[in-house]
């Protein structure tokens, strides 16, 4: 029974519905599951749409539990981010992403870009900076290498937004706009923060060639981007017909099942030991 106030319970034995129950379940299971190993990364190649190579990939966790089978992260990491065990995730993504980045360089692929995402939680983090500094260190990745993607939402501050954002630049490191178009953005912000992305949410991309609505939202993107002097990505491209008019749009980059889905490591491994 849970206390509601004086005087006042109200007993969920039996109230305690199905959804509650899962929720209390999967963050039970979460807090136990770094240390059971049961965490994996994907990575899904990034194509650079003026000459079509693989530039880099996007890092995104994987959960795979026992009992409840692959969880998928939209999921578990609002809950994580709820209870800030994103935290110790976050670090944890990062930390093997980048070492997986620097075993593909020694593979001699030195280029290779790995964007990472970050929660609000973690941006807005005390030891951000130091902690991103020391995983730069420790894996010795060249910071140049390293996009951190947010997404609008975390902006919202925008005096502490900006000093973060400056503090990421300061680090070398590249800033991407997640899942742009979808939540708040200030076109006057976009140009005063230090970004260098903007990452096309895939729900445009998916009725673009469907909606001419949809298809002017993409556009209209991809030409305030350049306005701006910003790169864009575009996310969820699956058919030709998408990438067509991405490319004569000039994106400059994209993303999806069209190129690939995202792939375990060893899969990424394959590809550049193809490309050698
Ligand atoms: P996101 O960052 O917007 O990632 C893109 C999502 O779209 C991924 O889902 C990816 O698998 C999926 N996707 C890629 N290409 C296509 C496509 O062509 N079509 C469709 N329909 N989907 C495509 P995923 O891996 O399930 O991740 C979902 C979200 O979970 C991510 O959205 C991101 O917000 C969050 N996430 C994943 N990994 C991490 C992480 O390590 N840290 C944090 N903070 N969030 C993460
Ligand atoms: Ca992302
Ligand atoms: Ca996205
Ligand atoms: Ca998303």
């Amino acid at each position: 029974a849970k206390k509601r106030g004086r005087n006042n319970y109200q007993f969920y034995d039996e109230v305690l519905d199905k959804k509650e129950f899962e929720r209390l379940e999967i963050e039970n299971e979460l807090r136990k599951a770094m240390d059971k190993e049961e965490f994996s990364l994907h990575y899904q190649p990034i194509i650079d749409l003026t000459n079509n190579n693989m530039t880099g990939v996007e890092a995104l966790i994987r959960w795979n539990h026992p009992t409840l089978g692959l969880v998928p992260p939209s999921k578990f990491i609002p809950i994580a981010e709820e209870i800030g065990l994103i935290v110790p995730i976050g670090e944890w993504v990062l930390r093997n992403a980048c070492k997986q980045i620097k075993h593909w360089e020694n593979l001699g692929f030195e280029d290779l870009t790995l964007s990472v995402n970050l929660s609000i939680r973690q941006f807005y983090q005390v030891n951000l900076i130091s902690m991103i500094k020391r995983i730069i260190d420790e894996t010795k990745i060249n910071p140049a290498q390293l996009t951190v993607e947010i997404t609008e939402s975390m902006t919202m501050d925008v005096e502490s937004a900006t000093i973060i954002l400056h503090d990421l630049k300061d680090l070398g490191l590249t800033i991407s706009i997640d899942d742009f178009g979808t939540g708040y953005s200030s076109l006057n912000y976009l140009k005063t923060f230090p970004i260098d992305y903007l990452k096309i949410d895939q729900s445009f991309i998916r009725d673009m060639t469907k909606s001419k609505s949809d298809e002017n939202i993409a556009t209209t993107i991809l030409l305030m981007a350049h306005n701006l002097g910003l790169k864009a990505i575009a996310e969820g491209v699956e058919t030709n017909e998408q990438l067509q008019v991405l490319k004569t749009h000039n994106c400059h980059k994209a993303q999806g099942y069209l190129f690939s889905k995202p792939l375990p490591a060893e899969d990424i491994t394959q590809i550049i030991n193809q490309l050698n």
